[in-house]
């Protein structure tokens, strides 16, 4: 896997792909892979009410929805669309319409406050927006806005005069805006294709992959509880679907147990989980009566080792990013019994280890960031050309931001993260963004936010503040206005007073030096 250019390579063999220049949008390629005749289990499941759509229903629904968005709502290809909604039998219809006329979807965390939102729009630029009667009052006035749980909705679903999808619609045109603050700075909107979306698809579906092979066993069910607004969400409801599988959906802030509840009661095979359900998972104090489930399916940040322990023997752990898609991933018996690692690098995946100072590339055993290339790699974040330089090389290489090492197997193992992001569970928390805030609040001199360890999150946000001369602020009143602008996830969970912040020669935060801090010295890293 390892070549003497320094590149390696997948051991996975690689997927072909449809021709670039095939006009296909991810909504059409999925359901080309769909048996004849259509699979009898329904495709989608509402875990909380029971309610069922079947596969036939789906497909009226989606081209009922083509033809009503197109006609009434105005959209088409190349307009952006944001969604801002809990998860429900509504949203896969809605995303695989828009898929099929070429339209961006654009979807956030429906929690976000509207200043986090105002950001998103910015970002985006949307036409119209897809909102629920409860979320609708956190968007802006000016912007059209269809609310789902409305008659109007319901007639555009139900309407039945099928519209088909828009034939232009080319691989490479973007499918997905997904907010993501990638190594550094603000959050940004991550550009995905279709291209990129059905590079995903396309490995869970071939015969040779191990995953897919034992899933054409009979009918599955998977509990996606990853949210539809993220992009383990929506590529899982994808690949599901183009199996001919069942997605049980789930809304967000679900307790675990009512997870492992829905689980049981649906007779799930698979389950789509961020780390922190996996740990109490691990954890439950009781016996899971899953005997149905074959996979769970993990990612998105480090799953510690005990839970590890506990599930890998069974269930794959995989490792991606919102602009690389699938990294690498557990996906045989054989693979899954490799603790610590994240697996082996995914089908069509080609990566660099670089040494950050030299830039020169390691190989097999040495340690450096990791950069790849592969068709699951996002086009570009949306006019933001500086962070564009700072992601790829001037061959395409993107660099992930985290530190990572094969070994002679080829197993890839992550060692740190470079790059400031704070993971929260299986969230991002751009310390960017609350340092900005911070430094609104009058009598803060300077701050940094720097990631804290956590049993169940992994990691929270905590900020060492410098306070200006003669002001009284305490830790609590600082952690209460930043809870006040931000989604719940983000909030601070602790605040150490400095006398000032180590930055670097170039004036940026040194925040590898912060490490070392006292508060940091209890725990075992
Ligand atoms: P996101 O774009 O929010 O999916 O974040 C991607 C980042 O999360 C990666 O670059 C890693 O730093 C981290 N991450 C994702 N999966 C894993 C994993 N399995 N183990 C450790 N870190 C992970």
């Amino acid at each position: 896997f390892h070549a003497p250019s320094r590149t390696f390579q997948s051991l996975r063999p690689s997927v072909p792909l449809p021709p670039i220049e095939r006009r296909l949008n991810v909504a059409a390629y999925a359901f080309s892979l769909l048996p004849s005749p259509l699979p009898s289990n329904p495709a989608l499941v509402d875990a909380a009410t029971g309610d069922t759509v079947s596969f036939p229903k789906l497909l009226s629904q989606i081209r009922s929805l083509v033809s009503a968005l197109r006609s009434h709502a105005g959209i088409d290809r190349g307009h952006c669309v944001f969604v801002l909604a809990p998860t429900s039998l509504d949203i896969p219809p809605l995303y695989l319409a828009l898929l099929s006329i070429g339209a961006v979807v654009s979807a956030a965390n429906p929690a976000s406050t509207p200043r986090e939102i105002s950001h998103f729009l910015s970002l985006s630029n949307p036409r119209v927006a897809f909102a629920t009667s409860a979320t609708a009052a956190k968007l802006p006035a000016g912007l059209a806005t269809i609310i789902l749980d409305s008659p109007r909705f319901r007639s555009f679903l139900d309407g039945g005069d099928g519209g088909e999808a828009v034939e232009e619609v080319a691989q490479s045109d973007v499918a997905f805006f997904q907010f993501s603050s990638g190594t550094t700075g603000m959050m940004k909107a991550a550009a995905l294709s279709h291209r990129n979306m059905i590079a995903i698809v396309a490995p869970c579906h071939s015969m040779r992959n191990p995953v897919a092979e034992r899933r054409r066993g009979g009918p599955e069910a998977t509990l996606l509880t990853a949210p539809l607004f993220h992009a383990m969400g929506y590529a899982f409801l994808l690949i599901g679907l183009a199996l001919g599988e069942t997605a049980v959906l789930i809304g967000g802030r679900t307790s675990v147990k009512e997870i492992v509840q829905a689980a049981e009661r649906h007779r799930v095979t698979s389950l789509t989980a961020a780390p922190p359900v996996v740990v109490e998972m691990a954890r439950w104090p009781e016996p899971l009566d899953l005997v149905a489930l074959k996979y769970v399916i993990c990612g998105g940040a480090p799953v510690p080792e005990a839970a590890a322990e506990q599930f890998m023997r069974l269930f794959p752990h995989g490792y991606g990013s919102t602009e690389a898609g699938p990294i690498s991933g557990m996906i045989g018996q054989e693979e899954c019994r490799r603790l610590r690692s994240v697996g082996r690098l995914a089908e069509n995946v080609e990566a660099m280890l670089v040494d950050t100072t030299t830039g020169e590339r390691l190989s097999v055993g040495q340690t450096g960031e990791l950069w790849l290339r592969s068709p699951y790699i996002m086009l570009g974040y949306v006019g933001n050309e500086e962070a564009n330089d700072a992601t790829f090389d001037s061959s395409g290489w993107l660099k992930t931001g985290d530190l990572c090492y094969f070994d002679e197997d080829g197993f890839l193992f992550i060692v740190d993260r470079l790059k400031e992001l704070i993971k929260c569970g299986a969230s991002q928390v751009p310390p960017a963004e609350l340092e900005h805030l911070l430094q609104l609040l009058p009598g803060i001199a300077d701050a940094a936010v720097v990631p804290y360890p956590d049993e169940e999150a992994g990691q929270v946000p905590m900020a060492f503040v410098v306070l200006q001369p003669g002001i009284n602020l305490n830790e609590e009143e600082i952690m209460d206005f930043i809870a006040k602008q931000v989604i719940p996830y983000k909030k601070l969970r602790k605040v150490v007073f400095i006398d000032s912040i180590p930055k670097t020669p170039t004036g940026k935060i040194a925040r590898a030096e912060l490490r070392n801090h006292s508060v940091f010295s209890s725990m075992s890293k």
